[in-house]
């Protein structure tokens, strides 16, 4: 047999995120002993009084399939907190469904309105799988590329450049994973009407929305030349470390997610049932825990971009939201991005991701998630400042 697998999976690269958490775990199983700062995994386990629902919905025998858009009461509490957090206004039976993941929700968006040849902004650098999940649709992802120098602004005359006749949608990530940028009001605005004087579909991913430190979150869907072209992202995941229970959601058009629901019947069929009702938990229940973690990221926040900056040849801005320090490592002259995380690893047992992995715009740089706790944070700048000095290497086998 010559082809065995599917000629579409041939232009993707395995997750950068993923392969930096499949190393780490390689290293650990020989006795390395790895500080992780690659993956947005928050170091804070779930609220017990959503597990606590969960398990009482599962010892209860809520075992079976829900409908594939999601629980009715879910749907319901999703478009409470839409209208409440994001003054975005939807109906429930219609314009929301319930996903077994923000990553899930943004494939099958994907899949839902993109065909082979249409193409898709992206400004970069952005998170490792957009680029990935549309090719896979077939379309071509065209990467809109940010520049460090001017913090990552994003502009209309910027996103001008790029489109053509085949654009089809527009990716928006903000708070932003890798770069920390969270849109202006300016910004936000440039943007809506980008894609109501292009009529594009705006695909806006808001699963950062709550780690925020000071900066405001705008809902692109909440402005009126976005409104009815936009689908709003969203999920668990961050906003109440709930990675592990793969459970997220999108909201827009009734038309649009019509199509979703298709694509998930003849996938998934539904995100799980007890998942769903931990969902209701976490949005029906008390939020003070979300303030409390957050307070705690911005603590870390601190630590790590003061720590980097005092290393020779590392420069960091400070995140106005989401789990990652995005500096430039350029001037420490040790070479390519993904060559400066592999001495990293090999030289402090220090686990980043490098810039590359982010798109055009991301090589110079190198992503560490402040997800973990502050033990690790400070113990790997420690570990970095020594490889850095060009001491000997402080990885610890054993
Ligand atoms: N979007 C961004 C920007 C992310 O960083 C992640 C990873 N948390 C996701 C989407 C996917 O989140 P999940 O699949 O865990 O819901
Ligand atoms: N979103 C996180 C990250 O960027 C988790 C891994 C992933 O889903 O890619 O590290």
């Amino acid at each position: 047999m010559k082809n065995r697998t599917a000629a579409r999976f041939s232009g993707i690269e395995k997750s950068a995120t993923f392969a930096v958490v499949d190393t780490v775990r390689a290293l650990r199983a020989q006795g390395v002993h790895v500080l992780d700062l690659g993956s947005g995994e928050p170091s804070f386990d779930t609220s017990a009084h959503i597990t606590a629902e969960a398990s009482k919905a599962l010892l209860g025998g809520f075992t079976h399939y829900t409908p594939s858009r999601g629980l009715p009461e879910l749907l319901e509490a999703i478009a409470g907190k839409l209208a409440r957090d994001n003054a975005v206004v939807v109906d429930p039976a219609t314009d929301i469904i319930v996903t077994p993941s923000a990553k899930h929700a943004l494939y099958i968006s994907m899949m839902s309105v993109l065909d082979p040849g249409d193409e898709v902004i992206i400004p970069t650098p952005s998170w490792v799988s957009y680029q990935s999940m549309a090719r896979l649709a077939g379309a071509r992802p065209v990467a809109a590329r940010l520049s460090a120098q001017d913090g990552f602004r994003l502009s209309r005359a910027l996103l001008e450049r790029y489109v053509t006749e085949r654009t089809k949608a527009l990716l928006i990530n903000t708070p932003n994973n890798p770069t920390g940028r969270a849109l202006t009001r300016q910004e936000a605005f440039e943007v809506a009407e980008f894609a109501a004087e292009h009529d594009l579909l705006v695909i806006t991913d808001e699963i950062y929305e709550k780690v925020l430190y000071g900066a405001e979150h705008l809902s692109l869907a909440s402005l009126p030349a976005a409104a009815g072209r936009t689908l709003v992202v969203n999920g668990f995941s961050k906003g109440y470390a709930m990675t592990g229970w793969r459970l997220g959601y999108v909201a827009g058009p009734g038309d649009v997610i019509g199509e979703m629901v298709k694509v998930q019947e003849h996938s998934v069929g539904c995100a799980g049932s007890f998942v769903q009702r931990g969902g209701l938990a976490a949005l029906t229940g008390a939020q003070d825990f979300i303030r409390e973690m957050v307070d705690e990221y911005a603590v870390r926040r601190e630590v790590i971009v003061a720590g980097l900056n005092a290393l020779p040849g590392v420069s960091c801005e400070l995140p106005e939201g989401a789990l990652y320090a995005f500096p430039d490592i350029s001037a420490t002259g040790l070479g390519t991005s993904a060559q400066f995380a592999a001495w990293l690893l090999e030289e402090a047992g220090v686990a980043v991701t490098p810039g590359s992995a982010f798109g055009p715009g991301g090589e110079g740089h190198v992503r560490l998630s402040f997800a973990t706790s502050r033990d690790v944070i400070e113990a790997a700048l420690e570990r970095m400042a020594t490889a850095l000095a060009g001491r000997r290497g402080a990885a610890v086998r054993g």
